[in-house]
């Protein structure tokens, strides 16, 4: 897989970024264009046991050698610097699958121990959960989000190339059952072959109290098989929702979330009216339609260590080496900084496919870099 450039790298090498990031700066994780970063994303593994059409190719990725992967010390480590140097205020773990690692539920219970305050949560597909769910709410995880495109077997196995949605059902359940509530589920909807499922996913996830989130499909696909026109966008997620449901504004404020949150309710055949409670709500995240970088506040340190200011960063900067060639704290939180000084102000995946020709997909796949 080509590796996308890397600025300032090399173990040992304490050289600043080419940032040229003003002295006397707030502390903090705060950019050229305003923003502060408080949302820490964390990829536990490159690994995964599904092979999700939109995320990985069929045969898998050459996955990291074990040793280029943070340990569960150096994990705690850079989480610390983060929250007590820099300013993170939630901490998400991510993959890859972070379920296929051993040591997930000590990694958990070492944050927790050194963070009691802090929200962890954690994105997973869900194999495996069942058995684990309840040992992550001891361990300190606050809360989950499972991914779940179909309800059918076929349509499933199709998307993810694996057998396994009874195992993801299972896993939902159990982590509902654990207490790791509000459960959220991630919907990427394909065109032609889980679109049109969109209102009876949603249906299934009202009666059970889960918040769904469709995500518009992003070309961060191994496959590079991203097309604009393929892509379901957030105004057609709305328009295949509105046949049975009436979508209205969610009073609560977005406060820099990725998914716009709407108030659920039925939609009366006769009138066409609203009609009844609400029911629930529902979320869009329209990454590329709609995008959100402007209130975007996160900062993303992948699986072997390096700092990735945006998902579709073509830099990224080398954090674990330095850590383990002796940086301090102090050193490793003004690499960090200098790296989240340059983030990009967007992007420019709006324009991708319509009139933006120098759009150039990142090398890294979303497993890769901790969706
Ligand atoms: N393996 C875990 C999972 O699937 O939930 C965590 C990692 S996965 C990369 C995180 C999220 O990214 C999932 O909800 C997945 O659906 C989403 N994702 C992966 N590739 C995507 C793409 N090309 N566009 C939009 N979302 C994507
Ligand atoms: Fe694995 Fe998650 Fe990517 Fe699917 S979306 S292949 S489950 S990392």
């Amino acid at each position: 897989m080509p590796q996308p450039r890397e600025s300032g790298s090399g173990p040992g090498d304490r050289a600043p970024l080419p940032s040229a990031r003003p002295a006397g700066l707030a502390p903090g994780l705060v950019d050229r264009y305003g923003r502060r970063a408080t949302d820490m994303r964390l990829s536990l593994t490159d690994k995964c046991n599904l092979r999700c059409t939109y995320c990985m190719p069929a045969e898998g990725l050459e996955w990291l050698a074990k040793q280029a992967v943070m340990t569960a010390e150096e994990i705690v480590r850079i989480v610390r610097v983060g929250v007590d140097h820099l300013g993170v205020r939630e901490l998400r773990l991510t993959g890859g699958e972070p379920l296929v690692r051993a040591d997930l539920i000590d990694i958990i219970s070492a944050l927790r121990k050194a963070h009691p305050e802090l929200p962890i949560s954690m994105t997973t597909n869900g194999v495996g959960l069942d058995k684990k769910a309840a040992a992550l709410k001891s361990a300190g995880l606050s809360r989950i989000n499972v991914s779940l495109d179909s309800l059918h077997e076929e349509t499933f196995a199709q998307l993810t190339r694996r057998p396994f949605l009874d195992r993801v059902l299972a896993g939902v359940d159990a982590a509902w059952a654990a207490g790791l509530g509000p459960v959220k589920l991630n919907a990427v909807l394909m065109r032609g072959i889980n679109d049109e499922e969109s209102p009876s996913l949603l249906a299934w996830a009202l009666e059970r109290g889960y918040e769904l989130r469709f995500i518009e499909q992003m070309p961060l696909d191994a496959d590079h098989g991203w097309t604009r026109r393929n892509m379901i966008t957030a105004a057609e997620i709305r328009e295949l929702l509105s046949v049975d449901y009436v979508l209205g504004p969610d009073p609560r404020a977005r406060d820099g979330a990725p998914a716009e949150r709407f108030e659920v309710r039925r939609r009366d055949t006769g009138s066409g009216d609203a009609t009844g409670p609400v029911l629930g709500t529902v979320g869009i995240i329209a990454s590329v339609t709609e995008p959100f970088c402007s209130d975007c506040r996160r900062t993303r340190i992948t699986a072997e260590g390096k700092i990735m200011s945006c998902l579709f960063s073509r830099e990224e900067f080398d954090l674990l080496g330095h850590l383990r060639a002796g940086a301090t704290d102090q050193q490793l939180a003004e690499r960090w900084q200098d790296a989240m000084w340059l983030k990009p102000k967007a992007h420019g995946m709006e324009h991708v496919g319509l009139d933006a020709p120098d759009f150039v997909q990142p090398d890294r796949s979303m497993s890769a870099i901790g969706g």
